[in-house]
């Protein structure tokens, strides 16, 4: 009886699973891996980590997946970083020269030549689109919650690029930020230390493709409750060299909440 019990439990929670996207009440239909599997070389496919998704966004997930990658592949492979390099040649260049390089004079349809390289527009929007389904996926993975979206503003700061005004020039306010958390929560960075997340979630997936750290102070024992209640940190690393730190700020005022960070958006 107590099995028979289980097996309908096991059974019930399979048929109702939502979805992980925040405020999404859709009934999750499809696994998506995070990141995407073809950002992993063949060798280090193993032990991926999923989320149950619904087809709005898992669509919406896979229509920016080679986009990203096109843009990390890019920066990385500059600094010859191996799995970067086999991605790029097996799973990048095909689709970029495909149909007489159609999406190579799409993507780089604004490549610009510079005295140290070239320089190319970056579709922020597409990127930032990539960057919210991998930050709420991670999150709900290593965590079993979902932020109340009301609650939180999500923004991205991508550590390899660089943030320009529309004449060209460098964006002062977006660098100076950028250093900020350079300087305090990257590398070895005690304070990132204090507050990261210890995740019980498997592990075991390559960290040379991907590593990433939740920080915030949610995380830390003395104030663990039910809900996510503070800002949260969730920093992506590709192929040791492409950072992404993604800033989910509280924006609404919560009692007993500690509004660690002060973060504007750019
Ligand atoms: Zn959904």
């Amino acid at each position: 009886m107590l099995q028979l019990g289980k097996i309908i439990a096991t059974f019930r929670e399979v048929l109702m699973a939502k979805c992980y996207y925040p405020g999404c009440e859709s009934h999750a239909n499809s696994k998506e891996h995070i990141p995407p599997k073809s950002f992993f070389p063949d060798s280090k496919k193993t032990n991926l980590m999923t989320v149950k998704s619904c087809k709005l966004h898992n669509n919406e997930k896979t229509k920016n997946d080679l986009y990203a990658l096109i843009n990390i592949c890019t920066n990385c492979i500059v600094e010859k970083k191996d799995d970067a390099v086999e991605v790029f040649e097996t799973r990048v260049k095909p689709q970029l020269m495909h149909n007489n390089e159609a999406l190579f004079k799409k993507v780089f349809s604004n490549l610009t030549k510079e005295r140290y390289g070239y320089r190319f527009k970056v579709d922020r929007e597409r990127l930032d689109s990539f960057f919210n389904c991998l930050t709420h996926g991670i999150l709900y993975n290593k965590t079993k919650k979902k932020i109340n979206p009301e609650n939180y503003f999500l923004s991205h700061l991508y550590m390899n690029l660089d943030e320009r005004n529309e004449d060209g020039s460098i964006h002062d306010e977006a660098t100076r930020t950028k250093m900020f958390w350079a300087e305090n929560f990257l590398g070895n960075s005690s304070i990132a230390d204090i507050l990261e997340f210890k995740t019980k979630s498997k592990n075991g997936y390559s960290e040379d493709v991907y590593k990433v750290k939740i920080i915030g102070a949610d995380f830390l024992e003395a104030i663990k409750s039910d809900d996510l209640t503070s800002s949260i940190t969730v920093i992506h690393e590709f192929y040791g060299h492409f950072v992404v730190v993604s800033l989910l700020t509280r924006v609404t005022a919560f009692e007993n909440s500690f509004a660690h960070f002060e973060v504007k958006s750019i």
